[in-house]
């Protein structure tokens, strides 16, 4: 019989399923800092527990987070054993406060240290949440992936590029990443990821924000670069970035930029002959109007099939995201264009209030985590209720169960179908296995968001998961007790069976 956590948390995974995808919802017991208590008080909708008790009881559909040898069968206990300890490690405020202290330090220019602290993140960390050192590596791990019934994001770890010649050779990388996928079994590798200040150097695309926010504030300031995009901005979209008027972009400028644009319409081509689609991730605010600008324009002329090659990103955790979401599809589906979005809560939150307050503005983040979490499940309700109705296509990233079961529940209801080319669900490679194991369960679409590249190039990455896991109520405490779960009926049945 499968093991499972206490009873409360089957009855607080119960309770998520009590409201609609577009209401107020509190977040997991095991997510983030800060959360709010579940109300067990509050009463529950009848069919939505109705659905719950079906999905819990085995019936087609089922999304059970909490039946530990169903959701882990297909991993083999040493790596079980592995992962567990990996994790646990890592919640280890002290272990990595210190880690983090060692790789600033001047430890690290002694050759001896490097090499001992580099090989101690290569068998721990590194194997953990990336995927390799290169495509042939990234590949081999998709296809385990794909054993467990999941499939891979490819991530060509580069993150920024300072001048055309290092964004020329980052494009060689995501090119041959692209190439990479042909050799996979088909639609294994679900997404080619790019950032794109990885192709276009990152002071052009913050000079280009800048004139597309003054742009937006005064349409007649001419912009000689304009491209047949989408909405980038709402009415409460923040402009404190740029407070005086810019000057234009220089020759040079103009030519950088129509330079990254050039890269960013070679990818999707190769995409687009790959068959496989591409997801630009989000940024900062001093850059993600150019981001989405271009992105946009990219869609506009590579999704007019049936099946969207570029795919946007949607930071919930701004206070404009729903807004600009709204904007952006509606003028897609005017266009007659399949956009498609992928929707995070975002990464950037101390940066982004910091340097808002630095200038003597309000946050652009949501004042309350609960704010987020509505918001996000507010941006997936629309997106789902514009798949089902032949529109748009989402990538809904998250680690939160709540939003996970949310969504699930509202497909369900929606009648979309599990196995949709529109739909995806995904987490990080090595984070949340429960909920993409549970949601593959249930039959939908899972993959893994898996960065690849050599130790160096990725540690600005690693530093980030690190900065995410520490902490007894990090994204991966639900994953460090349901595997502990499991280990231990492993080992009972291992000791009874004997
Ligand atoms: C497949 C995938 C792709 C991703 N791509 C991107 C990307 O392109 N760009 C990007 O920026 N991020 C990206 N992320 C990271 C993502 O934005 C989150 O940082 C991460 O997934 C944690 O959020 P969660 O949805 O998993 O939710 P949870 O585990 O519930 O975590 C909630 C998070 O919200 C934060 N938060 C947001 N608003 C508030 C608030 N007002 N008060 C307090 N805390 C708040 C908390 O710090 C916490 O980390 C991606 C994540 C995944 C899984």
């Amino acid at each position: 019989m499968a093991s499972r956590v206490p009873r409360g948390n089957l009855l607080k995974s119960l309770r998520y399923f009590s409201r609609p995808l577009n209401s107020a919802a509190s977040s997991s017991a095991f997510s983030a800092p800060g959360v709010p208590p579940l109300n067990f008080a509050e009463k529950s909708e009848t069919s939505a527990v109705a659905v719950a008790d079906e999905f819990q009881t085995g019936s087609p559909g089922v999304f059970d987070v909490y039946n530990t040898e169903k959701l882990f069968s297909s991993i083999p206990t040493t790596r079980l054993l592995r992962a567990s300890a990996n994790l646990h490690v890592a919640a280890i405020e002290p272990v990595v406060d210190l880690g983090m202290w060692v790789m600033k330090s001047k430890l690290m220019e002694t050759e001896l240290v490097k090499n001992i602290v580099m090989e101690t993140i290569r068998h721990t960390f590194y194997e953990h949440f990336c995927a390799g050192e290169d495509t042939a590596a990234a590949g081999k791990t998709i296809l385990k992936l794909r054993e467990a019934g999941l499939r891979g994001m490819l991530v060509y770890a580069l993150e920024y590029a300072a001048d055309n010649e290092s964004c020329d050779r980052n494009l060689d990388g995501f090119l041959q990443t692209v190439e990479s996928t042909k050799s996979l079994p088909p639609s294994s590798a679900s997404f080619i990821i790019v950032k794109i200040t990885a192709i276009c150097p990152m002071s052009v695309l913050e000079r280009a924000s800048d004139l597309l926010r003054w742009h937006h504030q005064d349409p007649s300031f001419e912009l000689p670069w304009k491209l047949d995009s989408l909405p980038i901005f709402a009415d409460n979209s923040p402009m404190y970035h740029t407070l005086k008027k810019p000057e234009p972009l220089t020759p040079e400028e103009e030519r950088d930029l129509q330079l990254g644009y050039e890269r960013l319409l070679k990818l999707c081509q190769s995409c687009a002959e790959a068959n496989v689609p591409l997801s630009v991730d989000a940024e900062h605010t001093s850059v993600q109007p150019i981001i989405d600008y271009l992105t946009y324009a990219a869609a506009v002329e590579y999704n007019k099939n049936n099946s969207p090659i570029v795919y946007g990103t949607i930071q919930a955790y701004l206070k404009d995201a729903k807004d600009r979401l709204l904007l952006a599809a509606n003028a897609a589906e005017d266009k007659g264009i399949q956009m498609g979005f992928k929707v995070v809560r975002g990464a950037y939150m101390s940066s982004e209030t910091r340097i808002a307050s630095s200038l003597g503005y309000e946050s652009p983040i949501h004042n309350t985590i609960q704010d987020t979490h509505d918001c996000y499940n507010d941006c997936a309700s629309f997106m789902l209720e514009n798949i089902a109705n032949g529109s748009g296509a989402l990538v809904l990233a998250s680690h939160n169960v709540e939003s996970g079961r949310l969504a699930a529940v509202k497909a369900h209801d929606l009648g979309i179908g599990k196995v949709n080319h529109r739909l995806e669900f995904a987490q990080l490679y090595g984070m949340s296995e429960s909920l993409s194991f549970g949601l593959r369960n249930a039959g939908f679409q899972v993959s893994k968001y898996m960065p690849f590249g050599p130790i160096d190039m990725v540690m600005p990455y690693l530093l980030r998961r690190a900065e995410e896991n520490r902490g007894l109520l990090s994204a991966s405490s639900l994953d460090r007790q349901l595997m502990r779960t499991e280990l231990k009926r492993r080992l009972k049945a291992a000791i009874v069976g004997a």
